[in-house]
């Protein structure tokens, strides 16, 4: 039969020499290899010790913004969740209730928000689907795990805190055209907690 690709070899049956029969010589080059290497500069890094720099806009943990008053901005519209290709998102909507303002800005809110963080592919589609400028990706990265369920992160994990010095910054993440957008006064009520806006 006719080989299709020219990937295919011919395997040699040829008798093996004395000297292959002992394998030293290929155990001691392969040595020579591995020694060769003790001198080299050193490829990897003791993670979680030493970190590698990464891009401010790395594509990492998620976090789910509040406003200026501390009030979560997520309004459970769902799109976020449509916009997943990998079917990470789950979330229970509620209504907010009277004396509620300060907790959640909408009058609908996200009583259970979920991510799992397995399926979750960093590929930022939420992010860009979300209208309310309440869900970002940081250049946090998610921390590994032996037990599956705790790679499903709620509320609890994803709402950043309410102080204004431990909010997660997201500036790096504000493109041209949302810089621009923000400074107009009549979208006011999209305006973020930023570095900037925190000062
Ligand atoms: S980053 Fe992509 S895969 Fe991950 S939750 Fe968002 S939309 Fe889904
Ligand atoms: S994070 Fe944004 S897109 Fe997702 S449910 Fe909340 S408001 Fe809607």
């Amino acid at each position: 039969m006719q080989a299709l690709t020219k990937r295919s070899k011919v395997v040699s049956n040829k008798r093996m020499s004395f000297m292959e029969k002992i394998y030293l010589p290929a155990i001691i080059k392969g040595m020579m290899i591995t020694l060769s290497h003790f001198f080299k500069k050193k490829v990897t890094v003791n993670y979680p010790e030493v970190k590698r720099p990464i891009a401010p806009v790395y594509r990492g943990q998620h976090v789910l913004k509040r406003d200026e008053n501390g009030a979560e901005r997520c309004t459970a519209c769902g799109l976020c969740a449509v916009a997943c290709p990998a079917e990470a998102i789950t979330m229970v909507a509620e209504e907010r209730k009277a004396g509620e303002e300060g907790l959640y800005r909408e009058e609908k809110y996200a009583s259970t928000y979920e991510i799992n963080m397995l399926r979750c592919i960093f590929c930022g589609l939420c992010e860009e689907a979300c209208p309310k400028e309440a869900i970002f990706l940081t250049d946090r990265i998610v921390p590994s795990t032996f037990e599956r369920h705790e790679f499903v992160y709620g509320k609890d994990k994803l709402v950043e805190p309410t102080a204004k010095d431990e909010r997660v910054d997201i500036t790096e993440r504000q493109n041209v055209d949302t810089v621009e957008f923000k400074k107009h006064k009549e979208y006011a009520h999209n305006i973020l907690y930023t570095k900037n806006t925190l000062k």
